[in-house]
């Protein structure tokens, strides 16, 4: 027998349970409303897109989408956000990236209310984090931290972890999630594979988070055996999605593993109305 799978969509459809009857207490006056911005054209943006929509309207969530032409300047987008921050009806605001060269996304970001940021990107929010105070988190390392705590019995306190890739938006923030809850974390990034080193740091892992992007990087032999895996990447190969683990091998070795796709995926835009439940609560 193999791993088992930890799918997100098992754990997406508790949490949208748990926020349908948050809502429904919430909801007394009027519904949340989430401005998702997109700028040009971006097939893979779209697919996200219908998929915050989807998730709004299983929620009665309100959902507006905002388009604009590939041309609008950088100072034009920061002012639709500045106009969405001052508008109440508006309750969480989301930038689909990647946004055309001419603008700078991270720039753009800082923009957004921290109390609206529901992709948890703002400094203020991430900042959070290293004092354990954060209410709005990043989404990708907020559904790691959800898949871990969907194992049963899973004790994290002293756990030896391993995170590879440590990118603003996903390993730095799961890195001080993890330390947070007082697992031993170590981050890997491009220098510990160019040292050479990383096959041996994998090794030790217990829980072993990759965010990279990168296909079969993380060799199935290196999982310890019995690991938790958690496979964040996104390749395609072949015309085929693939993570960043060499999957089959992996799963022979791993207790659990996130299939790719169906792991960490899934489960982003239930943190994202997770989030936007919790900025509503904080802008009240
Ligand atoms: P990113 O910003 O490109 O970060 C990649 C990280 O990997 C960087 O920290 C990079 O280090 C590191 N890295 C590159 N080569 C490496 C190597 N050989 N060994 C160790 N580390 C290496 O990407 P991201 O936004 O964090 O996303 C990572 C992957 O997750 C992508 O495939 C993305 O599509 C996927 N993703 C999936 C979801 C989901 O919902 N499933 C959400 C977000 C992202 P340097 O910066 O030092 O080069």
């Amino acid at each position: 027998m193999g791993a088992q799978l930890l799918e997100g969509k098992v754990i997406a459809a508790k949490i949208k349970q748990h926020l349908k009857i948050e809502l429904d207490r919430l909801k007394k006056d009027s519904a949340p409303k989430l401005v998702s911005i997109m700028v040009g054209d971006n097939p893979g943006a779209e697919v996200y897109i219908k998929s915050q929509k989807n998730v709004a309207d299983e929620l009665g969530i309100k959902f507006d989408l905002r388009r604009f032409k590939g041309t609008i300047s950088q100072d034009g987008l920061v002012e639709v956000i500045k106009g969405l921050n001052n508008d109440h009806t508006v309750n969480g605001i989301i930038v689909q990236m990647p946004l055309p060269s001419h603008i700078d996304g991270k720039l753009v970001s800082r923009f957004i209310s921290p109390y609206k940021d529901v992709e948890g990107v703002h400094p203020q929010n991430m900042g959070e984090i290293v004092f354990g105070k954060a209410k709005i988190l990043p989404c990708t390392a907020a559904s790691c931290m959800e898949l871990l705590d969907s194992i049963p019995g899973l004790n994290l306190y002293g756990k030896e972890a391993v995170v590879v890739g440590h990118s603003e938006i996903v390993g730095k923030p799961l890195a001080l999630l993890l330390l947070n809850r007082f697992v031993t974390t170590t981050v890997c990034h491009i220098a510990t594979g160019e040292r050479g080193n990383l096959a041996e740091f994998v090794k030790r892992a217990e829980i072993l988070i990759v965010a990279v992007g990168k296909a079969n990087l993380i060799k199935g032999e290196w999982i310890k055996q019995d690991a938790i895996v958690i496979d964040v990447g996104i390749n395609r190969v072949n015309g085929k999605i693939v993570g960043d683990v060499e999957f089959d091998l992996a799963r022979q070795r791993a207790s659990y593993i996130t299939p790719v796709p169906g792991g960490v995926g899934p489960l982003t835009v239930a943190i994202l109305m997770k989030n936007l439940v919790e900025a509503y609560k904080l802008q009240q």
